[in-house]
């Protein structure tokens, strides 16, 4: 007999409008639902008139639900995964679920959608090439400053889930600890309130001074200011490579220019042109 898929399904974070049509189909196919929150999901469901039948699969249940609801997969039977909002497992249940569905060569198919911290992220208008996610903070001030500290020297963009009475001590500490960066506090994402402040920490502290803060909120931190002369390798090296792709300049007059464009000595830009090029030899055009 064909064993039962277990399907990973993102649900919205606030808009019902954000669900996939595969998300639709699947949740109305498969046998059973699992679900964070069984009443929570109903909502979903009647919106969408989607009458399968649920089940409910919390952080208190997890290790014992996920047996039981692997035993319906052995039989056969399809499930699918939805946590109350967002992406399963994402600061969610549902880890434990895939991990022991895998330990059984079950099939797990991800039926992607939604994610706070990458909506965040989105609508920062920090980088978002490379970032770090650190989930929630630690509530307790201790453990937060510690780990604030440890991650002092990260250059990625860094995102963090953040409950409204904590936000004002985490900004607090923030500033304290990481310095003045840039920060987005983005709050109710996809919903009727929805608002993303963007400043330095000690501006958007200060806007937000004495207010009563709502709802769901994800802050987005730019990441340490890397270190000059390996920010200035990166960008010779890219300016070089762009420069190489769009003109029929000499390797010698795209130095000069560079020089003179960054404001740096022309053996600096040589050596890291050449080391570039060593690194790159077929390079010209890709
Ligand atoms: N699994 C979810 C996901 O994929 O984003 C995250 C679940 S976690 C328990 C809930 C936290 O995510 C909230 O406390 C808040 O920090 C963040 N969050 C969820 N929805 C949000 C929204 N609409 N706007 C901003 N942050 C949100």
């Amino acid at each position: 007999m064909q064993r039962g898929i277990l399907y990973i399904v993102s649900t919205p974070i606030g808009n019902l409008e954000d669900i996939t049509l595969r998300a639709i189909r699947i949740l109305g196919e498969v046998g059973l639902i699992a679900a964070e929150d069984t009443r929570r999901t109903k909502i979903l469901l009647n919106a969408y008139g989607i009458d399968t039948p649920l089940t409910s699969l919390h952080d208190r249940n997890e290790m014992k639900k996920s047996v039981h609801l692997i035993a319906r997969l052995n039989e056969g039977m399809d499930i699918a995964y939805v946590s109350d909002a967002g992406t399963p497992g994402i600061s969610d249940p549902g880890y434990i679920f895939v991990k022991q569905a895998i330990s059984e060569s079950i099939s797990v198919i991800p039926v992607p959608g939604p994610v706070a911290a990458v909506a965040a992220l989105n609508v920062s208008g920090l980088p978002m090439d490379s970032f770090a996610f650190f989930a929630f903070l630690p509530s307790r001030h201790g453990k937060r400053k510690q780990l604030l500290e440890s991650i002092k020297k990260e250059s990625k963009t860094m995102v963090f889930y953040e409950s409204p009475n904590r936000l004002a001590a985490t900004l607090q500490d923030i500033s304290e600890i990481l310095g003045d960066r840039q920060i987005t506090v983005s709050r109710e994402l996809t919903k009727i309130y929805e608002e993303t402040l963007r400043g330095t920490v000690s501006k958007i502290s200060e806007s937000l001074r004495g207010k009563k803060i709502k709802g769901e909120i994800t802050l987005v931190i730019s990441g340490a200011a890397r270190d000059r002369t390996e920010q200035s390798a990166e960008e010779i090296r890219a300016r070089f490579q762009e420069a190489r792709k769009n003109s029929e300049s000499s390797t010698r007059d795209i130095v000069d220019a560079l020089s003179e464009e960054l404001d740096m000595p022309k053996k600096e830009i040589y050596r890291q042109v050449l080391d570039f090029i060593k690194e790159n030899p077929d390079n010209k055009t890709s």
